[in-house]
């Protein structure tokens, strides 16, 4: 595990430097200029090449910040992939922002590492004393709002003006979601995949959860959604996929190899390195690649399908099945099916719910399960919570469930334990 530079006492030794610097540069009329400044590609590359590599790219762009620094400028590390540039004696905006392009050129700049050239591409927070803030603490956050702003707007820097302020509540959000892998306040839960036929487990679906310490429990469609959209989901989509693979190879042998479902968002199923990342990990684990499932919503493929379609196919030809998750719900035409790479629909749980209030629901789930057979994909069901559901289920040849009538997402330990329990016909409730 990565050291950070900074912990919580060094934290205020620094905001103390800092709010002295502020207090000096105050009495001599002048202005300082806050940087914070963020590695975009530590993640990759740490995952890609090494934890050895990610400190070699850290290593080198302190170097690189030290060399563009003046004498009375400080440069500090602030979290695993921050740091925080304080210019002193600015005499205007376009100073500080000079400094911004200076850092982001050099930063651009190829260099080699290992035989491979990479960049260190950055995103930069502006914050100016006095104009946008008069304390250290305020200046720090002013100046990481700015950078959250560069990162929404995909804009290589970005300096603060007050309309940012309104971001504040998911400005710190999005930087506790920063560092709480490596806090370990982020699990993998399970909920058991029943085969209808027999009502045995035939695999698991694996969902996050984060407990933050600020805000407690996270709904996983809240930050996994935010994650997606701020840059952030690789890293929790890696962890998720690697976790799932151990855990899954802990499993008792009770019901034979049940398989493992890990969830993917649209920016991930676009992203090329899925297919490599999916094979390091399973070789890594040593998994039957059959045994995993990556689960895309339907919304995801439509947004790209060309690409989409190339990565699951990518998926499949290494043996990994694909499902297609909140099925039902994306529109898809019957043409749709002719191509779909996929092994499984997984039909979303308002219709599954909704089967006995509302006809033209059960009608959907009907028809779903229908298309699906002639296309020869398997049908899973989500959202069964009753017997009368699993028996209409089995009726309309659905081939498996998932559900709280049969257990809710456990962590490994109480998964494990439900396993070992578990009676076919007798729903053990999670
Ligand atoms: P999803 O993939 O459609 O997952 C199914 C959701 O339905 C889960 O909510 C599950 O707890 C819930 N559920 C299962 N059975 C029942 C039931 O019988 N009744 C009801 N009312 N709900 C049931 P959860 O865990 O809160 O996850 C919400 C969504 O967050 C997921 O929807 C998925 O889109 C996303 N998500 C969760 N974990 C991950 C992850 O590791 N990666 C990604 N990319 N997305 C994830
Ligand atoms: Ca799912
Ligand atoms: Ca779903």
């Amino acid at each position: 595990m990565r050291k950070k530079l900074l912990n919580q006492t060094e934290q205020s030794v620094f905001l103390h430097a800092l709010q002295e610097m502020l207090v000096r540069s105050r009495e001599a009329d002048g202005s300082l200029g806050l940087l914070v400044i963020r590695l975009d590609d530590l993640d990759r590359i740490n995952t890609s090449f090494g934890y050895e590599a990610g400190n070699t790219l850290l290593a080198t762009f302190a170097g690189q910040l030290q060399g563009l620094a003046r004498k009375s400028d400080r440069v500090i590390r602030i979290g695993t992939r921050k740091f925080v540039l304080l210019l002193t004696e600015v005499m205007n905006q376009e100073h500080v922002i000079l400094a911004a392009n200076k850092i982001i050129r050099t930063a651009n700049k190829p260099f080699t590492l290992d035989g491979r050239t990479l960049t260190t591409p950055v995103t930069i927070g502006i914050a100016i004393c006095p104009e946008h803030a008069e304390t250290a603490e305020s200046l720090l956050q002013s100046a990481e709002i700015a950078l959250e702003s560069a990162r929404r707007e995909e804009s290589p820097y970005f300096l603060y003006s007050d309309s940012d302020a309104d971001d504040t509540d998911l400005l710190g959000m999005e930087n506790e979601l920063d560092d709480a892998l490596e806090n370990g306040q982020v699990e993998m839960y399970y909920q058991p995949k029943i085969r209808i036929r027999d009502l045995k487990p035939c695999g698991a679906e694996a969902l996050m959860r984060w407990t933050s310490p600020m805000r407690g429990f996270v709904p996983p469609d809240v930050f996994i959604d935010l994650a997606d959209k701020t840059g952030r989901i690789q890293p929790l989509t890696w962890f998720a996929l690697n976790t799932a693979l151990r855990q899954a190879s802990e499993w008792p042998d009770i019901w034979g190899a049940l398989s493992v479902s890990v969830n993917v968002t649209p920016n991930i199923v676009d992203d090329a390195d899925l297919v490599d990342l999916v094979k390091n990990a399973i070789s890594m684990w040593d998994t039957q690649p059959d045994r995993l499932v990556i689960e895309v919503t339907e919304g995801a493929l439509m947004t790209n399908p060309e690409k989409s379609f190339k990565i699951l196919k990518g998926l499949r030809s290494h043996g990994v099945q694909i499902s297609i998750d909140d099925f039902g719900t994306g529109y898809s035409s019957l043409s749709y099916f002719k191509n779909i790479p996929a092994n499984e629909l997984k039909i979303d749980k308002a219709f599954v719910m909704n089967m006995f209030d509302d006809k033209a629901d059960e009608q959907i789930v009907r028809s779903v399960i229908e298309l699906a057979h002639i296309f020869d994909l398997g049908v899973v069901a989500e959202g069964v919570e009753n017997q009368a559901t699993v028996d209409l289920l089995s009726e309309l040849k659905c081939d498996s469930i998932q559900g709280y009538y049969f257990s809710r997402p456990l962590p490994q330990r109480d998964f494990v334990a439900w396993l070992e329990n578990y009676e076919p016909g007798h729903p053990v409730k999670g």
